[in-house]
């Protein structure tokens, strides 16, 4: 029988992320991760880096880390908050913000650990379901609600959009906090950031994961409103004072510095993206211009399950979601060139053994 105590643990399902393995011998795409290590100014900071300074406790305001966002962003100190990965921003967000009896509501096709934090905080949710070209209809977003929650560009479908879109949404909802997840922006999106001096509920939240490199660290930030941050500040000093460790601020804050190094990445996985979008297109496979580091895929006369089990054979990873309406997708994650010679070499191989 079982005993009496289990009555009260929580049963909850997780979010469950890409696959992880420790094979050196894989190509790696299938978890956003950025193919090029972090900026070399970084490692400089861990080298140098005191270990008897891991006595104490970090800075509890990270500050070293949010002044270099906020001379990044051309913002003030206050309107800058920073976590242990973006995940951990968004879900202090989510207690901190999302208090309304009524539904928070966001796209059907996007990120799948919103759900997951709903239901662990007993927030309750509505999902708006994307157009057949998977655009989010900013027109959906007029209905009273209590709060939003959009990526730009949004995940898994790689699509950006503008400031038109940003501006849309927030002015349908003036009285609702929007959070716009920008974990993507800087591989060619429209980032928010301007908007928050004119929208005081308006949150963006950012990462180190993807475009820094950064994604064992786990550093993330969200800009917004003062009125906004000190709330978040306030629910995450009601549970952990010292989410960003010594060493994650200063690296995270020689990451920001090193702009040149950021920007030259960034590029080369856009130029990589354009070539492989042309390549796919060229074999036939469908997939919208994508706005971030990955690209999402289909094909009308191959099965993207199949192709997915045997990239996975040939020891290239990618995504598969089992998903109604994109259980035919795949999302590839943008590795190096030569990364993506192999994948395109092995899915050319798929196309072959489908044939014969
Ligand atoms: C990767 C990702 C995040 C979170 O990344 P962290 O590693 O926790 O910073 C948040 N939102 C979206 C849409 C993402 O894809």
């Amino acid at each position: 029988m079982e005993k009496l105590w289990t009555e009260n643990l929580r049963d909850i399902e997780p979010y469950v992320p890409g696959e992880q393995s420790s094979d050196k011998d894989i190509i790696k795409l299938n978890a956003n991760e950025n193919p090029y290590p972090p900026s070399p100014e970084s490692l400089e900071v861990m080298k140098k880096f005191d270990i008897a300074e891991l006595r104490k406790y970090p800075n509890a305001n990270s500050t070293p880390l949010k002044a270099a966002l906020a001379d990044y962003y051309n913002v003030d100190i206050k309107n800058v908050f920073v976590g242990n990965g973006s995940d951990d921003v968004i879900a202090i967000a989510f207690q901190a913000l999302f208090n309304s009896e009524l539904p928070i509501v966001y796209p059907d096709l996007t990120y799948s650990f919103y759900p997951v934090w709903c239901r662990l905080f007993n927030i309750p949710f509505k999902t708006y379901p994307v157009n057949h070209d998977f655009r989010i209809n900013p027109d959906d977003y007029r209905e009273k609600n209590g709060g939003v929650v959009i990526p730009n560009p949004n995940a898994p479908t790689s699509i950006g959009e503008g400031l038109d879109f940003v501006r849309k949404i927030m002015d349908y909802n003036r009285d609702s906090v929007v959070i716009i997840d920008e974990a993507y922006v800087d591989f060619g999106g429209i980032s928010s950031i301007p908007l928050i001096s004119e929208y005081e509920n308006l949150l963006v939240t950012g990462t180190f994961s993807k475009s820094r490199s950064l994604a064992g660290l786990r550093i993330g930030f969200a800009i917004g409103s003062e009125r906004l941050v000190s709330v978040l500040e306030a629910v995450k000093n009601s549970y952990n004072s010292y989410t960003v460790d010594s060493l994650s601020i200063e690296i995270g804050r020689a990451s920001v510095l090193d702009d040149e190094y950021f920007k030259e990445t960034c590029r080369k996985i856009i130029n990589t993206r354009q070539h492989v979008t042309e390549e796919l297109r060229a074999l036939g496979f469908v997939l919208p211009d994508s706005s971030a580091n990955f690209l999402f895929v289909t094909h009308d006369k191959l099965s993207m399950k199949e192709m997915f089990e045997y990239l996975k054979e040939k020891k290239v990873f990618i995504r598969y979601f089992d998903v109604p309406r994109i259980d035919n997708y795949v999302r590839i994650t943008i590795g190096t060139d030569d990364e993506m010679d192999v994948l395109l070499k092995e899915i050319r191989g798929y196309i072959d053994y489908v044939k014969a």
